[in-house]
């Protein structure tokens, strides 16, 4: 069995005066040419991550607009989650190849996970590369298929994608974040590029009262009265931690008492994150301004709300990132945003507006000193983000873009 995710009921509704009313109208309208429609959503994980997220506020929506929506977990043991975390790598750019065990361990898993999914479906989306075989492998009976994919994949390692390549001819359509994002020679003729967006209503970007924002973070050990820098982030590479330590460390030589926090969720699908996570304890475990948390002691989404509605400055150093909704997170609580100018993440914060894009530690460590010593400058551009966000990152968008796709796809 492939484990369902239980999710909550919510309502469209809600998003009135929250949402810009022009999408909420339209999506009400496409919504209901699709009225019945069965949806499935397929990935690898059910939390940790952007993809959980954005799943777990889509799909009770798409319950209230009146479709049938379900999302499922696949099944998978460490050894595979190992694999399509190199897939996930090398699709990325990182070097390395697969080996004919693995790519066998790879097609067996999705065999495993495809009986699965006898029941019928107008339409499923499956999302990255760990479920991405299993479309060639079950009885489609008119069902559409969509990829999914949230990450770079412009600069593809070749061996692994030219492995993947086949698996993905099988579908009817695919979704990028950016057209760039498209690799060469992709195989599946359908296209749309729709950028992911956040839950204004969901526990981590709801409006937290500043008192209780305060006590959350000062029952955890984060002292208010001091400067706080924070990034929050799955500990992968392509998110640099230790790049954050060190732009940290510099503008750390002029403002003393700067706190860093590292918040960091360990996903199932995500193994390298244990190894990345003992060499940035081992790199601050020394530094009592350093605070590293983590779901494993209980900082989930209220905490991380907190986080980023009290930090003086968000950071998000990605060295790729398809799209970062924590860019989004933070700037929809006004708080400004220091950024790898990579991937999605200029597209979420055009010139002069959220903060400030870098491409060094030394270009993060400059830009982080002067947002914390204009706070008028760093007030205007959390607000300008805000706005970005409003207009074109919140959840209604995702649901009426996707929509309007399944919506062609369907005739
Ligand atoms: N996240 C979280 N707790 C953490 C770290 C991350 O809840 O300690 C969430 C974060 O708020 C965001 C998602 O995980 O909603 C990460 O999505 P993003 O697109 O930024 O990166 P990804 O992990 O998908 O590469």
């Amino acid at each position: 069995m492939l484990d369902v995710v239980d999710i909550g009921d919510r309502s469209i509704d809600a998003y009135r005066g929250v949402a810009p009313d022009e999408q909420l109208d339209e999506l009400v309208r496409v919504a209901r040419q699709l009225r019945g429609a069965r949806i499935l959503h397929l990935n690898a994980t059910s939390y940790g991550g952007g993809v959980s997220e954005i799943l777990r506020a889509c799909v009770p929506l798409l319950k209230d607009l009146g479709l049938r929506a379900e999302w499922k977990i696949i099944r998978g043991d460490d050894a595979f989650f190992q694999i399509t975390k190199r897939l996930h790598n090398g699709l990325q750019g990182a070097p390395g190849e697969l080996s004919e065990s693995e790519k066998a361990l790879y097609l067996g898993n999705a065999q495993l996970n495809a009986p699965h999914l006898a029941e019928d479906y107008d339409f499923v989306i499956v999302h990255d590369p760990q479920p991405a075989a299993i479309p060639g492998l079950v009885h489609r009976d008119g069902s559409r298929w969509v990829w999914r994919c949230h990450i770079d994949t412009s600069h593809p390692n070749p061996a692994i994608w030219d492995f993947l390549t086949p698996y993905l001819r099988v579908y009817d359509a695919a979704v990028f974040t950016l057209e760039s994002f498209i690799p060469p020679r992709f195989p599946i003729r359908r296209i749309a590029i729709l950028p992911p967006a956040i839950d204004p209503l969901s526990p981590k970007n709801l409006a937290l009262p500043p008192k209780l924002a305060r006590h959350i973070l000062e029952w955890i050990g984060v002292r208010l009265d001091r400067p706080l820098v924070t990034q929050v982030s799955r500990f992968d590479k392509w998110k640099d931690p230790l790049g954050v330590v060190a732009a940290y460390r510099l503008v750390r030589q002029r403002i003393p008492n700067l706190q860093l926090a590292l918040v960091s969720s360990m996903a199932l699908d995500d193994p390298e994150a244990w190894d990345i996570y003992e060499t940035v304890r081992a790199e601050t475990a020394q530094d009592r301004l350093i605070h590293v948390f983590t779901n494993l002691v209980g900082v989930g989404n209220v905490e991380v709300n907190a986080f980023q509605s009290l930090s003086d400055v968000v950071i998000q150093k990605s060295l790729r990132e398809g799209f970062g909704l924590v860019v989004s997170e933070a700037l929809w609580k006004g708080t400004p945003v220091v950024a790898g100018r990579v991937g999605g993440i200029p597209m979420q914060m055009p010139p002069g507006t959220g903060g400030i894009l870098v491409d060094s530690v030394e270009e993060c460590a400059d830009a982080l000193l002067h947002l914390l010593r204009h706070p008028q400058v760093a007030h205007t551009l959390g607000q300008s983000g805000r706005e970005r966000v409003r207009q074109h990152f919140l959840m209604p968008r995702l649901l009426l873009d996707e929509l309007r796709l399944l919506e062609t796809l369907a005739t």
